[in-house]
């Protein structure tokens, strides 16, 4: 692909930069399944850090690490509350119930991203044999690139913790959320006892995930890590990537949403389209039905590339820039002239 090509499908098609690749290639290395890869330690325990966990673990993708998560915390016939449009139930093929016998209990995602408390409550199933025994609330964020409220949070996890359920939080884009409100990480996560944190979306590694809880959760991780293929070995040249991401890749995840909110602003001046306002890097826009065929290859003809559909996704990140933005919109007006 042509450097001059703005794909808007995703934040994960970033490709590492000059830079990233130098500290992959000057990576010192171990074997990780040994515990004996230095790079991979210090990301890490960076990790563990920045997020206030106790211990991290690295993964090969954000659905290991929630897999691994999930199941750590829930055994088989468990059941684990989750939202309807969340990830883990419906974009990682099931996993949870398939490899991890545990009983999605899906609940219906509110228009901000949450689940009612009231869902929550009376999802929680009392201990009697008829049923799965409710161990988990998983939530994300962000949610198709909205915030979930800090209050929400805060509340939902300390309803959960009154039941004696575990929280984890699938926080792929959690550090886009967190700059978006001017918040650490400490305080995006909080209330959660793990978070998966993916560094191939915004944050521009290759490849990697890290899941983070106190330490004898992430001992126990790592046996399932191993069962499910996530072992590594020198994976120090990973690590270094995602160590180059966390450092440098984080406060600049700002300048996604302000591309974001540009396009959005700049796309509403068409009239036949409706634009969502983003609140971090992702926006959806609604085309009428008469445009969705054509869109795409006319886009692609003028090397832009993106998932057409009558509710489309366009996707800021590292390698779409300001003049990209302003490139995107002509096409889009050029279109539907
Ligand atoms: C991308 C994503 C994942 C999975 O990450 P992969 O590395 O693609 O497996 C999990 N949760 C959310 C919210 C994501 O956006």
């Amino acid at each position: 692909m042509q450097k001059s090509t703005i794909d808007l499908r995703s934040d994960t098609v970033t490709r590492p930069s000059v830079a990233m690749r130098a500290v992959m290639a000057a990576a010192d290395v171990g074997d990780d399944v040994y515990g004996d890869d230095p790079t991979v330690n210090r990301l890490q325990a960076i990790t563990a850090e920045l997020f206030g966990y106790e211990a991290a673990l690295f993964a090969p993708s954000g659905t290991q690490s929630n897999l691994i998560g999930l199941m750590t915390h829930c055994g088989r016939g468990d059941e684990y509350l989750v939202g309807q449009l969340a990830h883990t139930y419906k974009y990682e093929a099931g996993g949870a119930a398939v490899l991890g016998s545990i009983q999605p209990q899906p609940l219906p995602q509110q228009p901000d991203g949450s689940l009612a408390l009231a869902d929550i409550e009376g999802a929680n199933k009392p201990d009697d044999i008829h049923f799965a025994r409710t161990r988990l609330l998983a939530l994300e964020n962000t949610i198709g690139g909205k915030v979930v409220p800090r209050e929400y949070l805060a509340k939902a996890t300390a309803l959960a913790h009154r039941h004696n359920l575990i929280t984890h939080l699938d926080g792929a884009r959690i550090c886009n959320a967190a700059v978006q409100q001017n918040i650490s990480m400490r305080e995006a996560v909080a209330g959660f006892d793990s978070v998966s944190v993916c560094l191939s979306k915004g944050l521009g590694a290759p490849i990697g995930s890290l899941l983070c809880g106190d330490r004898d959760f992430i001992i126990a991780a790592k046996r399932w890590r191993k069962m499910l293929g996530g072992g590594l070995r020198q994976a120090g040249i990973l690590a270094a990537a995602g160590i180059y991401a966390l450092e440098h890749n984080i406060e600049r995840l700002a300048e996604d949403h302000a591309n974001a909110a540009l396009l959005a602003q700049s796309l509403s001046a068409i009239e036949e389209i409706t634009v969502t306002a983003p609140h971090t890097n992702i926006l959806y826009v609604d085309l009428p039905q008469h445009a969705v065929d054509a869109l795409g290859p006319f886009l692609r003809e003028r090397g832009i590339i993106a998932t057409v559909g009558s509710h489309m996704r366009l996707v800021t990140h590292l390698d779409v820039s300001t003049a990209d933005v302003e490139r995107t919109v002509a096409a889009f007006k050029d279109f539907f002239a």
